[in-house]
């Protein structure tokens, strides 16, 4: 039987296209720090602090440890001053960026169906924002932080996707196997490539399929959001 199910959230669970929003909350933070870190500065590294975590392979570093280091070495400002302002911007700020950002259809209804079949539900959602940021989006998608058995944020992962052992720690930390496993998201090669580990893929194509192989690519299964019920029934009959 599958036990649990994983989602990522934007372009899945939430109508969120990353390529429009990044540009919009990186001017929004940068605008509130600029008064301490010059523009160009703040984004030169905000960037090189992404990506130093998208590298990161260290067990023992979490993706905020890395970030934060990288970031307070390129811009050698105080980490006293700083910190409270990202924390402003985060709890008063980062919510007024949601503009007509909603749910996708059946978003609610979906992880309900996955709560009442017994599943564990973990929201895999890139870890490269923190918890606040996160949960927020969470709001957004009209569902709650209490419906998941396991959000990944920057504070508890220390991979990122496409990085398999993102999922890995996942699956350590929920204590259940890759081949009792689900993915469900919409990136064809940072969500789909947990088949590597044996883990079943559902290819959400009813939001936006992100796809950089030009269709070179596996699922296991494929359709809008709201038909994922039909397929764990589907998964389970045939276990
Ligand atoms: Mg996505």
């Amino acid at each position: 039987m599958l036990k649990a199910v994983l989602f990522d959230l934007d372009g899945t669970l939430l109508k969120l296209n990353v390529d429009s929003f990044l540009p919009r909350y990186v001017e929004s933070i940068s605008e509130k720090v600029k008064h301490k870190i010059p523009s160009k500065q703040f984004k030169k590294a905000l960037f090189a602090g992404t990506e130093k975590m998208v590298e990161n392979v260290e067990p023992n570093k979490t993706n905020k440890d890395v970030f934060m280091e990288t970031f307070f070495s390129l811009t050698k400002a105080d980490e006293k001053e700083i910190l409270p302002v990202f924390d402003e911007f985060y709890s008063k700020e980062f919510s007024k960026l949601q503009k007509d950002i909603k749910a996708v259809e059946g978003a609610k209804e979906v992880v309900e169906f996955c709560k009442n079949e017994n599943l564990k539900v973990v929201l895999a959602t890139n870890p490269v924002f923190p918890k606040e940021a996160t949960y927020e989006r969470v709001r957004w998608a009209d569902l709650n932080i209490d419906d998941f058995d396991l959000v990944t944020t920057y504070e508890n992962m220390t991979a990122t996707k496409p990085n398999l052992n993102y999922y890995q720690e996942i699956l350590n930390k929920i204590d259940v196997k890759a081949e009792e496993t689900l993915m469900v998201g919409n990136d064809c090669q940072e969500d789909l490539v947990v088949a590597k580990l044996g883990i079943k893929t559902y290819l959400v194509d009813d939001g936006l399929v992100i796809d950089r192989s030009g269709g070179n690519y596996l699922t296991d299964y494929q359709g809008p959001l709201k038909d994922l019920p039909k397929v764990i029934k589907k998964i389970n009959i045939y276990y």
